[in-house]
């Protein structure tokens, strides 16, 4: 089944071009770019000033059947938690991108870790997409990431038994 991306909101387009390439290198399968979706104002909580990534994914789900990858370039919640990189459920996952940037944490820009965290993200919550659950190997990508020190350590790669039951 084609992995789809969906922009929610204003997302750089090259960096969707440049995930697509990513996935299609980390999955057997097709990625295409769909169409995007509005800025998900629904979403915002202006007390926390965080989207709720429950209710985007909800939208997600409302969108299309099959495989999607929603993409915000906004900080995310869901309820319980101050924060998450992302969420997934049934066939469809939403990553974040504003806490993913080293500007966030108040250091210099830098596109490559950004680039490497966003495809770190994006691969897994597909992963979960695929039925996977998070993983005890602390550098497959199915690893929970609690912090931004986790995701840069563990990197986009399934262990052989994750890799194992993606094909499987
Ligand atoms: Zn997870
Ligand atoms: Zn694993």
């Amino acid at each position: 089944m084609a992995i789809a991306l969906v922009a929610v909101g204003n997302v750089d387009r090259k960096l969707m071009e440049w995930l697509k390439m990513g996935l299609e290198g980390v999955f057997d399968e097709e990625v295409f770019i769909a169409g995007g979706m509005d800025e998900p104002g629904y979403a915002f909580n202006e007390t926390r000033n965080q989207y709720n990534s429950t209710a985007i994914l909800s939208s997600l789900h409302e969108l299309a059947r099959g495989r999607l990858l929603g993409i915000a370039d906004h900080d995310l919640f869901a309820n319980g938690l101050n924060f998450v990189f992302g969420e997934a459920w049934g066939g469809a996952a939403i990553i974040g991108l504003a806490r993913l940037r080293q500007e966030f944490c108040g250091l210099p820009c830098d596109e490559n870790i950004f680039k490497k965290r966003v495809l770190t993200e994006a691969v897994h919550e597909l992963g979960h997409t695929y039925g996977l659950g998070h993983c005890d190997e602390p550098d497959c990508v199915m690893f929970f990431s609690n912090t931004l020190s986790d995701t840069d350590r563990k990197g986009f790669s399934f262990c052989g038994r994750c890799r194992r039951r993606l094909r499987g």
